[in-house]
């Protein structure tokens, strides 16, 4: 399973492999990529149009981000890719210097797209911004993504939702592994590594069968897809527990694409991923709720309004560092854009610090024994809000 390298854009290294005794499987690593160093286990925040909503590069690396995830879709449809490789690539259009993943677009073509065709060769669909048609190939959405100029591209899938029929599934699963051979062959930046994605649903039998076929092909890196929808957080762990042992020996970063709570981020991390990605904490972020040690606060209660602590005490985030939850109350009530900034900075602060924590424990060599500490500091998961990951 040692498949080599297609491209010396990206180097992962495991520093501390998981312990013998088997009681986790988290491990701590470094992907190294052209514009910089990743520690993992990660959580990467989205930057669906070319910015994390809200926030200025200056606000994403206070918050302690050292990789961020851009959408594919998104940016073909608007501004278009090679009106950004004219002006200097993705990094330099959004004067972000660190390292970028772009997706492959198959989530959003297939979720957000009104007409979607699917057929051997790629996906026709409708843009959701202004009815026009296009069309996707494996092909295509590597030329994207080269243009682009990211860090990790991402080979093209077809993902389908947890819950689909096995026929759907199956179906998918194949026509994905077809189009992670394409993308592979479509790929020429050196400069830029290419991860494959494994799908295969919540069927232990076709999740399997998914992690051989992908973890076979010379990608740099093992996205795990279909999940992060609408299974039940026991049905992703069981899909984890089939993939992740088949993977015990690959040399490659796994990515778990569409996670977001920070208690499911921990489960995750136990079960061997390297790599997250979510809309998540942003999105609750503009809608008022502040993720703090133990639980949330939805900062639109009205008791808030006289309450001038701030959000959280020992947070060293613009709104904790400067403003009390009494002022953020008020603003998100006007629904005045600062307060879109404060709350995410807050809770973009809060996810990339608890992946900190659980960098400095699975360090110390400590992790299997913290577990029960950092899931009371994580508080409990709502599956819901991680149903809805494409923007
Ligand atoms: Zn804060």
């Amino acid at each position: 399973m040692n498949a080599p390298f297609v491209s010396p854009a990206a180097r992962f290294e495991v520093e501390v492999p998981p312990p013998v005794d088997a009681s986790t499987r988290a491990r701590l690593g470094r992907l190294t990529l052209p514009h910089g160093d990743v520690e993992t286990p990660q959580f990467m925040p989205v930057g669906t149009n070319a910015t994390v909503k809200a926030l200025t590069p200056d606000d994403l690396r206070d918050a302690g981000a050292s990789i961020i995830l851009s959408n594919t879709y998104h940016l073909y449809l608007r501004p278009g890719h090679e009106r950004i490789e004219r002006l200097g690539g993705l990094h330099r259009f959004m004067d972000w210097d660190r390292p970028i993943l772009t997706d492959s677009g198959g989530f959003q073509v297939v979720s957000l797209g009104d007409l979607r065709v699917v057929d051997e060769d790629g996906v026709t669909f409708r843009s959701h911004l202004d009815g026009s048609i296009h069309r996707f190939t494996p092909e295509h959405a590597i030329a994207v993504q080269e243009a682009l100029g990211s860090d990790v591209a991402v080979a093209f899938d077809q993902p389908v939702y947890p819950s689909s029929p096995r026929s759907v599934v199956e179906e998918a699963t194949e026509r994905t592994h077809r189009w992670a051979e394409r993308s592979l062959a479509a790929h020429t930046r050196p400069d830029q590594a290419i991860f494959g994605i494994i799908q295969g649903g919540l069927d232990p039998e076709l999740r399997a069968e998914s992690t051989r076929f992908i973890a076979g092909l010379p990608f740099d890196g093992l996205c795990i897809g279909g999940l992060a929808g609408d299974e039940t957080p026991e049905q992703r762990d069981a899909a984890l527990d089939v993939a992740v042992p088949l993977l015990d020996d690959d040399p490659r970063p796994r990515y778990l694409m569409g996670l977001g709570s920070p208690a499911d981020l921990l489960e995750a991390v136990h079960r061997g991923v390297d790599l997250f990605d979510s809309v998540l904490p942003a999105r609750v972020a503009r809608n008022g709720q502040l993720w703090v040690p133990g639980g949330r606060l939805n900062i639109r209660n009205r008791a808030f309004l006289d309450d001038p602590r701030p959000v959280q005490d020992d947070c060293p985030c613009l709104l904790c560092r400067r403003f009390s939850r009494a002022y953020l109350a008020h603003l998100i009530r006007a629904k005045e854009l600062l307060a879109y900034r404060l709350a995410t900075c807050h809770n973009l602060t809060f996810t990339l610090d608890f992946m900190v924590r659980i960098r400095a424990s699975i360090r110390a060599g400590t992790f299997p024994a913290d577990m029960s500490g950092l899931r009371a500091r994580a508080g409990r998961t709502s599956g819901g809000e991680v149903a809805d990951k494409s923007a």
